[in-house]
């Protein structure tokens, strides 16, 4: 194989725009875009129309340029790019053409790739290749260093490797013994032959291939293999990312068997290729190795991606490619499980043991024994049953041990229960369902956490398949031998009892497998959940054989997603490209219905962590007594309103409760109207203030945003000050002076204490102070509202407004007040009180309810008495000068830099970005690394960090180590 050189100087951007210019008269700039040996640029005229230029390599064949042209005419109907102009060659005979430029981002730019993703571009190539089907073109018929065919040139250049060659080797050694003979048979086609995330275009949910200058004659199953092997480099999860991939394919292009039979060793042989050519260029041409990204980056996850998928079971791999093939008959007449408890008959309950579980709530505590099995016992008591069943295909948390996954606490841990548990009492005779033979046993008592298991092999109608028995007693296995004849119903054991069974609640683990993989009692009994699909195939429900009915699945992501759609408003926005569904919060942890743990910065409303016990407690022992309006009297709610003044300075004195804080800042509002006695208000840019009538009119940020109907007539609109000018002594004076302009009589003025939606801004000294007293002085009042900020999160101080040495009129409160259960309240002086006071009554029907009040009463308790003040301001500083460092060093490493600002207090942080883009894309991939985060800003570039206050100083180093990859990779997840 030659290893083509690349060309040593490549034309400028410059010298792209004079030619682009002399050849189609186009007045454009002209950026260079990642291209092996090619000279590719986007060109951009005045008037902003988009196209790609390409300056094909010296000496490039006319030939290579119409093969590219003829497909693309072919594919004119597909997702491609068009041509826009002829061939024409460059004073020095270098061939130049013009497409047509694709709008969107690199699938690069989008990863960790979505399973949408990754399906939809199987779909793409499968109708790619479906249109190139029958057509061939001897140019096309290329020797080219990554047709698949050619694969073992890399046999010569092995001594490159700077790591695990004899893998490689093996790779090679199957592609040869099992590719090899039966490529040249498999159908062949021009292929695009480069399907990598940097000729994949994402806009929305269109997905769009360009660059076709790989194009080449082979296998066409090759195409879905390179995809594949792309897909899985970088993924978590590569044989789950490489299924989706060929799924999508099979549905535009069904595949014949000996295709999907070459799939994963041709993947596996593109993954090895790839490390190759790297370790190859990497020696011998540094230069060019280290400048090209395109190289260097794919190099450390193919090799993972290799080590990852050559590890899987080559069955395990082709039932991930192509489904698992046996479907089960379940003989009707199976004999119980249990000795003389046939569940046909005999009553039995189903527990929940599933992460979202109502009975186990989100306490861990509630697992651990012996409370679980206290818990169950408790429950078959009072159902009056000799048997409870664990459920099939359900998500759990229950395992702890290191063998489920081990690391950070958002790493994927193995959750999915793939049989059923039977618990029973120790000692209850465990049988046959149907005739058998022992295949395999183990009497370790702490194996895989199965304790003494035993395996049967049933062979029916032709059919073989295993059914597993964990957690045994150990004299269980005393008598058995393997192959030994098992008869239907005959006994194999008894139910084990802790520890002999493994550790746990005495109960049977029953699972069928279909293909043991040669796992034998290795075999697993939960899974990873991105796997799922693929393990519950091998392990189908065992109820039937177990005489219960099917396990009831809860509705899927999928399903939740489109009953939400279906059943509530369209503009009920939900989070992140592929929404999650959390099932399950504690502390600073939530929890999706997989059981996948995420920190959770994001969240402002659980301020003493989600599920408090203590909060969930005072509400419980409330509401299970008494909720009822403020009409009577009661003591919560005057208790509370005497906490709550007496962490206010004076003269705020009187409150006001509601539900919610929209509802406190319209009760704010007509406070304010009724003492200044005018409606006209003063608002910052960018501000939100809630969800009603008069608050989207106050709120810039939804009147002047999409669906927006414009500023009102009574609303001045003043300028936000620049949070990069926070230190400026003389900023404060300048914007509240700003301000003050629009004061034309008595006038309210509310702002955010530290603007949140206004991009976590910090005022500049003084400017509170001034604006405040420019509107006393017009009679007028200001309401802080303390919504996002209020209740110590900012460390040093309680409230916001402190911060800035002041006292407001008005302050308004809600989100954190109850930790999730809803109250808000309105705080204010006796003055402005009293004018509200004016005839009115004033009632709202469910505010200050007893349960609300004592959830407050509680959450004040809490933040007291575990120092959560504290916390914020320990944990925030720590946090503050971590992100501080990242900043400098984005500062140095890239032009322009990453990241823009840190800045905020306590556990209110805002890390603006260069860009819009750049901030979801982080967020996006913070998510895919178990980290919620949120964007915020007018040009929604900053990183908002607003955590349950219990977040600790390891949770800020993962979150700062985290964030520093997500911003270094850019992209090459
Ligand atoms: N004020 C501010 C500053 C807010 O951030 C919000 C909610 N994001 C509200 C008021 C309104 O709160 P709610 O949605 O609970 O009514």
């Amino acid at each position: 194989m030659v290893i083509e050189a690349r060309p040593s100087r490549r034309v400028t951007g410059s010298e792209a725009a004079r030619i682009a210019k002399q050849m189609y008269g186009l007045d454009a700039t002209a950026t260079p875009l990642s291209g092996e040996y090619d000279d590719n640029f986007r060109l951009e005229t005045a008037s902003g129309a988009r196209y790609v230029l390409k300056i094909m390599r010296p000496g490039c064949d006319r030939a290579f340029v119409d093969l590219q042209i003829e497909a693309l005419h072919r594919l004119a109907e597909l997702p491609v790019p068009r041509v826009v102009d002829s061939v024409k060659e460059t004073g020095d005979g270098r061939l130049v053409w013009l497409l047509q430029w694709i709008p969107g981002r690199l699938l690069t730019e989008v990863r960790p790739l979505t399973n949408q993703v990754s399906a939809s571009l199987g779909r793409l190539l499968g109708k790619i290749d479906h249109a190139l089907e029958g057509w061939n073109r001897p140019d096309a018929h290329r020797e080219l260093k990554w047709d698949l065919a050619r694969a073992p040139w890399i046999r010569d250049y092995l001594r490159y490797l700077p790591r695990n060659r004899p893998l490689v080797e093996r790779v090679l050694d199957r592609y040869e013994a099992e590719v090899a003979p039966v490529l040249g048979q498999l159908p062949q086609s021009v292929i695009h032959g480069d399907a990598n995330d940097h000729n994949v275009v994402v806009n929305g949910n269109e997905i769009a291939l360009i660059d076709f200058s790989d194009l080449h004659y082979t296998a066409t199953v090759c195409e879905l293999a390179i995809a594949c092997a792309y897909a899985a480099c970088g993924s978590g999860d590569p044989l789950g990312s490489v299924a989706q991939v060929a799924g999508g394919y099979r549905e535009t292009h069904p595949l014949e068997d000996r295709e999907l039979q070459a799939l994963l060793p041709l993947i596996l042989t593109r993954l090895a290729v790839s490390v190759t050519n790297s370790a190859y260029l990497k020696t011998t041409h540094p230069a060019e190795y280290t400048s090209d990204l395109y190289l260097s980056v794919h190099e450390t996850p193919a090799w993972i991606a290799l080590e990852k998928l050559a590890a899987v079971h080559p069955r395990l791999g082709r039932y991930a490619l192509r489904g698992v093939p046996t479907t089960l008959p379940i003989p009707k007449d199976a004999a119980p499980l249990l000795e003389n408890i046939d569940l046909r008959k005999e009553p039995y309950i189903v527990f929940d043991l599933s992460v979202g579980s109502l009975m186990l709530g989100a306490d861990p505590r509630a697992m651990e024994m012996p409370a679980l099995a206290e818990t169950l016992a408790g429950k078959m008591r009072e159902a009056r049953v000799r048997v409870g069943i664990g459920r099939y295909n359900e998500a759990r948390l229950l395992y702890s041990s290191p063998l489920f996954g081990t690391g950070h606490p958002t790493e994927e841990r193995r959750t999915i229960h793939l049989g059923i548990d039977l618990f029973a009492q120790p000692g209850t005779p465990v049988c046959a369902p149907l005739d058998a033979t022992v295949h395999a046993f183990r009497n370790n008592q702490r194996h895989l956490d199965y304790g003494p298991v035993v395996i049967l092999r049933h062979e029916t109608g032709g059919n073989t398949f295993f059914t597993l028995y964990g957690h045994l007693s150990l004299n269980s296995l005393e008598d058995l031998c393997i192959d030994q004849p098992i008869a239907k119903g005959q006994r194999i054991g008894w139910i084990g009892a802790p520890p002999e069974n493994g550790g746990w609640i005495p109960h049977l683990h029953f699972q069928i497998i279909l293909d043991l993989l040669d796992l034998d009692c290795d075999f697993p009994g939960v899974a990873f959940a991105s796997q799922r699909e693929l393990w519950l195939a091998l392990s189908p429900d065992p109820s039937a054989l177990a005489g219960i009915a099917a396990t009831p699945q809860e509705p899927s992501k999928t399903e939740t997603l489109a009953s939400r759609r279906a059943l509530l408003g369209r503009n009920l926005s939900v989070s992140y490209r592929d929404p999650l569904k959390i099932v399950r919060g504690w502390m600073q942890w939530l929890y999706d219905e997989t059981g996948r743990a995420f920190l959770d910065l994001y969240n402002n409303v659980p301020l003493v962590g989600h599920s408090h016990p203590r909060v969930v407690e005072a509400v419980e022992r409330q509401i299970a007594l008494l909720n009822t309006n403020t009409r009577y009297l009661h003591d919560n709610v005057v208790q509370y309103a005497a906490r709550l003044t007496a962490l206010m300075p004076d003269p705020l004195r009187v409150c006001y409760f509601l539900n919610s804080a929209s509802e406190a800042n319209e009760l704010a509002l007509r406070l304010a109207r009724a003492h200044v006695g005018r409606e006209d208000v003063i608002v910052l840019e960018h501000a939100y203030h809630g969800h009603t009538n008069t608050l989207i009119d106050i709120s810039p940020y939804k009147f002047d945003g999409p669906g927006g109907r414009g500023r009102k007539r009574w609303v001045r609109v003043a300028p936000l000050p620049d949070p990069l000018r926070r230190d400026d002594p003389s900023a404060g004076l300048e914007y509240a002076r700003a301000a003050g302009s629009l004061i034309d009589g008595p006038i309210t003025f509310i702002a955010e204490s530290l603007p949140s939606v206004g991009g976590q801004v910090v005022f500049p000294p003084g400017y509170l102070a001034e604006i405040y007293a420019q509107v006393r002085a017009s009679g007028g009042v200001s309401i802080a509202d303390e919504v996002q900020v209020g209740f110590g999160r900012l460390g040093r101080w309680r409230w916001g407004f402190e911060m800035q040495g002041v006292v407001p009129d008005i302050v308004v409160l809600g989100k954190p007040m109850g930790n999730g259960f809803p109250l808000a309240g309105v705080v204010t002086t006796t003055e402005i009180a009293a004018s509200f006071d004016n005839g009115m009554e004033f009632f709202s029907t469910y505010g200050g309810n007893p349960v609300a009040c004592a959830a407050g009463l509680a959450v004040l308790d809490v933040l007291e008495q575990e120092g959560l003040q504290a916390n914020a301001r320990v944990v925030g500083d720590h946090l503050m000068s971590a992100l501080r460092g990242i900043m400098m060093s984005a500062l140095r490493a890239t032009d322009p830099p990453s990241i823009v600002d840190v800045r905020g207090a306590g556990l209110f942080l805002g890390i603006e970005l260069r860009d819009g883009d750049l901030a979801s894309d982080a967020v996006h991939r913070l998510r895919h690394r178990g980290i919620l985060a949120g964007t915020d800003g007018p040009r929604h570039n900053v990183i908002k960090i607003r955590p349950p206050l219990v977040v600790t100083r390891e949770d800020a180093d993962f979150f700062a180590t985290t964030l520093t990859d997500v911003l270094a990779t850019n992209g090459h997840e």
